[in-house]
């Protein structure tokens, strides 16, 4: 049987780093298995359910790269299809119609309460004749009496539900609307899912689920309940731990295959190795090897993993990454070197592609000052004549490249007798406005040739008016 899973959000929010975990463990419970992957949009919630979250999780899933090979399909739009079946079932005698008032239950909670006995329907509706009437009513899905309801979690392995603990669930309201927990088990059934992965919050409701499927003669799904994600002080992950958001990852400066990366090992793990690229989570991927233990969250191994992703993928893809940042700072990139070079450039030295973008504005841009506390280091009066040097060098030189420019800088440094940094430094704020930039070879280069003989006059003038004034 071709393994089928699915993730299933409730559209109240963003993508948050628990659901994309979830998400991702779910997507490679199907791309191991060479199976297929459900995206279902939990919106029956009306109220709280917006077009905005959904748009934000179709965006969070996206920009994770998993993929779906069907959906999204919407609960509000299968309204008819959870009717009819509520209507076999009636007809069955799996389901039955409930008048019990909202006082009476009420009641009856109330009473249940002050003996210390479990709150649950007490079944009084259950076996009445069918009656005509107009009086409002809600279904309830007949539970069985007594027995257990086991299943083998993948995470969490044998896991056993007294029926006796079990209420007779309303499926459909008083006004109709099919509830939550129904929903569910028609859509895995509908959708011929064959494994459930999902958060450990819904736990409770695989037992009822599984007696739903049963009487409805549905096949059971598998089931992986996975654990919590908490923050780094042992509480549950929230925002003030810092982003929760898949997209506030994406603004940060992450690269998807960080984060993903970052997440399949929270809580999951393939000896010791921490790299995996997508091929390989595919390849090792097991629901069994999921920790049952909640993970928490270490914000420094995700900047650890970021930085070995910008360094080691492809700069070309990486630039088409970069490249929203660069739009996102304004950054305009019509007069500047390709980006694939400049992350190439600057990889070794960012930990994230906000501060590479940051830190790249001097190749696109000139800059109004030098850095203050720079200038009154570098640019003084002993830079004059290594500036002034250097900068004949670099104008004499037949082409612009880094071996070349490299060769001028040396030249310089060389001929005035003192050491590379002598040189080196005020050039560096010179160009580059700041105290840091990759080696200058390279940093010249791609600033380019006018701009950078430009901005060394524009610092041999500063020194000068310097030693002047
Ligand atoms: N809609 C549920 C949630 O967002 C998930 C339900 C499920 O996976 O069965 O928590």
């Amino acid at each position: 049987m071709t393994t089928k899973t699915r993730f299933a959000p409730s559209p109240t929010g963003f993508l948050h780093v628990g659901g994309a975990r979830t998400a991702l463990y779910s997507w490679l419970q199907a791309r191991a298995n060479n199976g297929e992957f459900v995206l279902r949009i939990e919106d029956t919630d009306i109220e709280r359910s917006t077009q905005a979250a959904c748009d934000a999780i179709l965006e969070g899933m996206n920009w994770l790269g998993l993929t779906w090979d069907e959906g999204p399909y919407y609960q509000t739009k299968r309204f008819d299809r959870y009717n009819e079946i509520i209507a076999q079932m009636l007809e069955k005698g799996t389901a039955y119609k409930c008048y019990c008032s909202r006082e009476r239950i009420d009641a009856l909670r109330e009473s249940q309460a002050a003996n210390g006995e479990a709150q649950k329907y007490d079944g009084c509706c259950r076996d009445l004749p069918a009656r005509e009437t107009d009086e409002p009513f809600v279904v309830r899905f007949k539970n069985p009496i007594g027995g257990s309801v086991v299943f083998d979690d993948h995470v969490r392995g044998r896991i056993e539900f007294s029926n006796e603990a079990l209420d007779d669930l309303i499926i459909a309201r008083t006004d109709g609307v099919p509830t939550y927990n129904f929903c569910v088990v028609v859509d895995d059934w509908d959708m011929g899912i064959t494994c459930v992965v999902r958060g450990e919050d819904h736990i409770n409701n695989t037992p009822r689920q599984i007696n739903i499927l049963k009487a409805l003669g549905a096949p059971i799904p598998e089931y992986a309940h996975v654990s919590m994600i908490l923050g780094d002080d042992g509480a549950k992950l929230s925002k003030r731990h810092g982003a929760v958001s898949v997209m506030q990852y994406r603004d940060d400066g992450y690269l998807p295959e960080a984060l993903l990366n970052y997440l399949v090992r929270l809580g999951w793990s393939h000896g010791d190795q921490e790299i995996f690229s997508l091929e390989e989570m595919k390849q090792f991927f097991k629901l069994s090897d999921i920790n049952k233990a909640a993970s928490a969250f270490n914000t420094d191994k995700l900047v650890w993993l970021n930085q070995h992703y910008i360094k080691s993928l492809d700069p070309e893809y990486v630039a088409t990454h970069l490249q929203w940042h660069m739009d996102d700072q304004k950054i305009d990139l019509s007069n500047g070197p390709a980006l694939a070079e400049v992350v190439t450039a600057l990889a070794e030295r960012a930990k994230t592609l906000k501060e590479l973008a940051a830190s790249s504005r001097y190749f696109y841009e000139d800059f109004a000052e030098f850095d203050e506390a720079q200038a009154k280091k570098h640019l003084r009066g002993v830079a004059l004549e290594p500036l002034q040097l250097v900068q004949q060098k670099l104008s004499a030189l037949t082409e612009w490249t880094a071996e070349a420019i490299h060769q001028a800088i040396e030249d310089t440094a060389t001929e005035l007798d003192v050491g590379m940094g002598k040189v080196g430094m005020p050039l560096r704020v010179a160009v580059t406005g700041a105290g840091q930039s990759p080696g200058l070879d390279i940093t010249l280069f791609l600033i380019g040739r006018s701009r950078s003989e430009q901005r060394i006059s524009k610092a041999i003038e500063f020194v000068a008016d310097r030693i002047n004034s």
